[in-house]
């Protein structure tokens, strides 16, 4: 079936998405008018996701509907914010009500769990393309930036790294994962940004980033911004029991260090607050690793179990390398 521009929106966006008390004005006129809350700084992050360079061609609706607000309320997350708004650009090579019915759901799921009021975008024909630009708010000053960490500060990662990036070499049928594929798929397509853990950091955290491009280039960006330098003790990264044995397997630590697509969040807090954001964070339901420390040498070491250095590239995507 082929809908207009104007009726693909109707159906399937304006309706049954979740709705928030501070918009005055949602989809259907020319802007959307929204209420900031007084004494909020408003938190924005836009990302896109294109087929054939962020998701494989014929990717599941639902997943892209859910992974294209997850990757943005990682941002947030990140930043310590909360999240409210989100408009959407969505470029479509034809009207494909299948494909846009499973595309609302999975983005009406996942914008109920975290009270997100889609107020607008713009559809227009083309290759596949999905932008998602996302507000929400956060106390003035208090925001969770990459430039705090200070030499001495601890460093820590929520949930686990690697997960994603050995999806993606079971996609690509580089690594047989076995068992544990459909696990492991669903960390690459259904990320489950940690919006609760990045909000308990704050006050906690001096600097934070979420893992979208590997811990090693992440952690990197936070060491840069700050002036400072990195150690990781790779013996205490959080690796699921499918990367263990990926590990075990194979000896790549570079996967799990550079492979992307974690939306975990990596962050930096002064040794006095360890106990306090262990228990912070695990009370959100997430885990908590600390894996490393911030020095003043630039660059960051990884050290092996038993203290010898590991050479790792440090790795990140680069779109235009
Ligand atoms: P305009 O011509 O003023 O840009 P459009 O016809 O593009 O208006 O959009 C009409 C209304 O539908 C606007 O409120 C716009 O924000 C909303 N809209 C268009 N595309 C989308 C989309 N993909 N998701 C959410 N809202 C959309
Ligand atoms: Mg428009």
């Amino acid at each position: 079936m082929t809908l207009s521009e104007f009726d693909l929106i109707k159906r399937y966006f304006s309706g049954g998405l979740y709705q928030r008390e501070d918009v005055t004005l949602g989809i259907g006129d020319d802007c959307a008018l929204l209420q900031v809350p007084a004494g909020q700084e408003l938190a924005v992050t836009i990302d896109t996701l294109v087929e054939g360079v962020h998701f494989f061609p014929g990717a599941d609706p639902e997943a892209l509907g859910h992974k294209a607000l997850a990757v943005s309320l990682s941002d947030l997350a990140a930043m310590g914010a909360t999240p409210a708004w989100a408009t959407l650009a969505l470029t479509l090579p034809r009207s494909d009500s299948d494909w846009l019915q499973a595309f609302s759901r999975g983005l009406g799921n996942i914008s109920r769990r975290y009270q997100v009021q889609l107020i607008g975008g713009d559809t227009t024909r083309g290759s596949l393309s999905i932008t998602l630009q996302l507000q929400g708010f956060v106390e003035p000053g208090r925001a969770l930036r990459r430039n705090g960490a200070r030499v001495g500060d601890l460093i820590g990662v929520t949930g686990t790294v690697g997960d994603a990036g050995l999806a993606l070499l079971a996609l690509q049928g580089r690594y047989d994962a076995g068992d544990a594929l459909g696990w492991v798929r669903d960390r690459l397509e259904r990320p489950q940004p940690r919006v609760a853990a990045g909000r308990a950091l704050v006050g906690l955290a001096r600097a934070a980033i979420d893992i979208s491009d590997g811990l090693l280039a992440d952690l990197g960006h936070i060491c840069e911004r700050s002036g400072t330098g990195a150690t990781l003790h790779l013996e205490q990264l959080p690796l699921s029991p499918p990367v263990v044995r990926y590990l075990g397997e194979k000896g790549d630590w570079s996967m799990p260090l550079s492979a992307g697509d974690d939306y975990e969040l990596c962050f930096s807090v002064p040794p006095r607050v360890q106990r306090a954001v262990e228990r912070a964070i695990r009370d959100t339901g997430c885990a908590v690793s600390w894996v490393g420390v911030i020095d003043p040498d630039p660059g960051i070491r990884c050290l092996l179990p038993g203290g010898t250095a590991l050479a790792v590239d440090a790795g990140g995507y680069e779109h235009f390398c």
